[in-house]
């Protein structure tokens, strides 16, 4: 669920106040669009992602701060000229005068975000070529940013490889290609380097079509809930004692496999996990089972037909889904 809340917000540059739409949660199911734009709905959010001064024209991610350059900016003929700029959707300027913002603080980063959001409401218009043009400029941003955040573990390299898909559907190929054997030549996670071998498949076979995570890792869009974990063992064991598991526990058990170059792979460089995962997820399980009976001593109760030795389906079932038998009167 999205929650939008109303509050009056003081403008850091004149003063007014005006009521300002806030996000107060929002949730997300699946993965995001190559270039980072989140599922779900937070995908719709967009519209509460950068406030505007009614009064002034400022722009901002919060308008109740301001850097020293923002006073002379808002001033400015560019900045004026965005103001009442009728060619663009209206929220698409209210992200390019936070570019400029964020530009005048030195936040090329920044910077080079809000263009990107500004291409995003240009999808949604169906403005092609203003898309084109602001995934341009803000790939321009965020290239010559300085110190960009270093991911680490399952997602490392991954604002980089950001850039090569939002060079990619500015029609920028040559550059994409260029910057995504870069960063695979720097060393990027398991997930960030197939994400990146469909981006240079992509860009030989001329694609500039918006894609998703899931479809460069070729599995099915996740549907929300649907999801299980496919080993009887493992259901048993979230369902039953869930809370006892460790957290790279729980990261092994949904963990997916991936086909790369070199055959299939499991979608993490987690050491603990992978390691977890070495005799696959019924291997898991076993493991788990062993450490859980180790340190529960007595007190762990793995629910089996007394008959066949199938798992029951909760702690408490007196009934073989395997086989007619079923132990009503004999305590577990
Ligand atoms: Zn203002
Ligand atoms: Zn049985």
């Amino acid at each position: 669920m999205t929650k939008i809340i109303s509050k009056d917000i003081h403008c850091a540059l004149c003063g007014a106040s005006h009521a300002q739409h806030l996000i107060a949660s929002t949730s997300t199911f699946g993965t995001p669009d190559l270039d980072g734009r989140p599922a779900g709905m937070a995908r719709s959010t967009l519209t509460h992602w950068v406030q505007e001064c009614p009064n002034c024209g400022y722009c901002a991610a919060e308008l109740s701060k301001a850097h020293p350059s923002a006073r002379a900016l808002v001033q400015s003929d560019s900045y004026r000229a965005l103001c009442s700029d009728m060619s663009a959707p209206a929220l698409a300027t209210r992200f390019l005068r936070a570019a400029l913002v964020s530009e005048a603080a030195g936040d090329l980063s920044g910077a080079g975000d809000a263009r990107l959001h500004a291409a995003w409401v240009a999808d949604d218009a169906g403005a092609e070529q203003l898309a084109s043009q602001w995934r341009s400029d803000a790939a321009d941003a965020l290239l010559a940013s300085p110190g960009a955040t270093r991911e680490a573990g399952d997602w490392r390299g991954w604002q980089a490889a950001c850039v090569v898909d939002i060079l990619r559907r500015a029609g920028r190929a040559v550059q994409a290609r260029q910057h995504a054997e870069r960063i695979l030549d720097g060393g990027a996670s398991v997930l960030v380097t197939q994400v990146l071998r469909f981006q240079l498949a992509a860009l030989a076979s001329g694609d500039r079509l918006r894609h998703t995570v899931d479809q460069a890792l070729g599995r099915p869009e996740a549907a929300p809930g649907r999801r299980t974990l496919g080993d009887p063992l493992l259901e048993y064991l979230q369902q039953n004692h869930g809370q006892l598991l460790t957290q790279a526990e729980r990261k092994a058990m949904w963990m997916d496999t991936v086909q790369t170059q070199e055959g299939p792979r499991w979608l993490t460089d987690d050491p603990a996990v992978l390691s977890l995962l070495t005799e696959g997820k019924a291997g898991l399980g076993r493991a788990i089972e062993q450490r859980l009976r180790a340190e529960l001593a007595g007190e762990l109760v793995i629910n089996r037909c007394p008959k066949c030795g199938a798992l029951a389906r909760t702690s408490k079932a007196r009934q073989c889904r395997q086989c007619p038998h079923t132990w009503r009167d004999s305590p577990v």
